[in-house]
């Protein structure tokens, strides 16, 4: 029989990967889209046109429990959230109202549907849950076991809906699980997050169309992955026999200045202190210094395997961007 499932957040980067992977294995996928007239309605429907959309919030849970009862899914992704942990200092309440209780308001939708026993659930949980290694120094990196310790609003409302989507696993026997997925990026990430914000300025600079980008700190340094990769993560926790939680990362950590690097060498330039200028407008009131996490965990019971690497990423960001500002020219 056809699997169902239903992806929320599927405007957003994961989103996107994640209904192409279920639309090769032959799932029937809905999607959830907030608001009248969502400017990414249109892109989402040429893009996926095998994918139904239904209008639906995780603020409202009415409307999640219409979406169940249209969509009755066998899997769930949640994925819809307020991304961006810069953001998130400025408008804190919608943060913990979206990304926290979102959750909670799918959670209980499911329930009242009568869903806790059949239907699968995915939390996209963040390893901005940790927080840096000042607070916790596990040798390899972060794993399921370390200690949480959030440094923004968007890691504080994120750790709420990790523990709530364990309290209905515990409590409920629901098949819920929560993926702690580092940093993960690619040609669908936003011109907000620092990689993609890099590789798009790279290829301007490279076409004439601008020349500098303006960052903040450069030293933070992130465990980076391939998103295309941590979808497939994703599916394989809702295909175990029981529902656990898995840490997702490449088990490599690098600095922005790294990224800098590679990204200017793609265009012919070593130093790219000339074309960098810090602001601190772009700076946070609470940083995270260095994340890193450990996959073991994934890797053996999953038999996950990330298999872009760090070079490989940054080379297909600016290629990607090259040709996407090539035709804007
Ligand atoms: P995050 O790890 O989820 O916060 O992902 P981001 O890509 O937004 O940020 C990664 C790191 O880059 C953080 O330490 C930021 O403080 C740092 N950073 C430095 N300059 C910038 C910038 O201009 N934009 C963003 N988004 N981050 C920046």
């Amino acid at each position: 029989m056809t699997k169902r499932a239903l992806i929320t957040g599927i405007t957003g980067q994961d989103g996107g990967h994640l209904a192409k992977l279920l639309g090769d294995k032959g799932y029937e996928v809905y999607g959830i889209i907030r608001g009248q007239q969502n400017p990414k309605r249109r892109a989402t429907e040429e893009e996926f046109p095998y994918v139904k959309l239904i209008e639906a919030d995780l603020l409202d849970m009415s409307s999640l429990v219409r979406a169940l009862q249209i969509a009755k899914p066998d899997e769930i992704y949640n994925l819809g959230a307020i991304s961006h942990v810069g953001y998130s200092f400025k408008d804190p309440q919608l943060t913990a109202d979206v990304t926290g209780k979102g959750c909670l308001n799918m959670l209980e939708a499911i329930r009242l549907t009568g869903g806790e026993k059949t239907v699968r659930f995915y939390q996209a949980s963040t390893s901005e849950m940790f927080g840096g290694l000042e607070y916790n120094r596990p040798e390899k990196g972060y794993n399921e076991e370390s200690q949480f310790h959030p440094r923004s609003p968007y890691g504080v409302a994120k750790l709420y809906a990790h523990w709530i989507t364990k309290n209905y696993r515990e409590s409920y026997g629901m098949f819920a699980v929560s993926g702690i997925l580092f940093n993960h990026e690619g040609e669908r990430r936003g011109v907000e997050f620092v990689t993609r914000k890099i590789t798009n300025a790279v290829a301007r600079i490279k076409l004439g169309l601008q020349d500098h980008v303006e960052l903040g700190d450069l030293w933070p340094k992130r465990d980076w992955g391939y998103a295309g990769d941590y979808v497939e993560g994703m599916w394989r926790m809702l295909q175990q026999d029981k529902p656990d939680d898995f840490v997702l990362a490449t088990g490599e950590t690098h600095s922005i200045e790294e990224f800098l690097d590679l990204a200017f060498k793609e265009i012919g330039i070593d130093d790219w202190k000339p074309y960098v200028k810090q602001n601190p407008a772009f700076m946070r009131p609470a940083e995270v210094d260095l994340l890193l996490g450990d996959p073991t965990k994934a890797e053996t019971v999953l038999g996950w395997q990330r298999e872009v690497d760090f070079p490989g990423l940054v080379k297909l960001m600016v290629q990607h961007d090259l040709e996407i500002e090539s035709q804007n020219k």
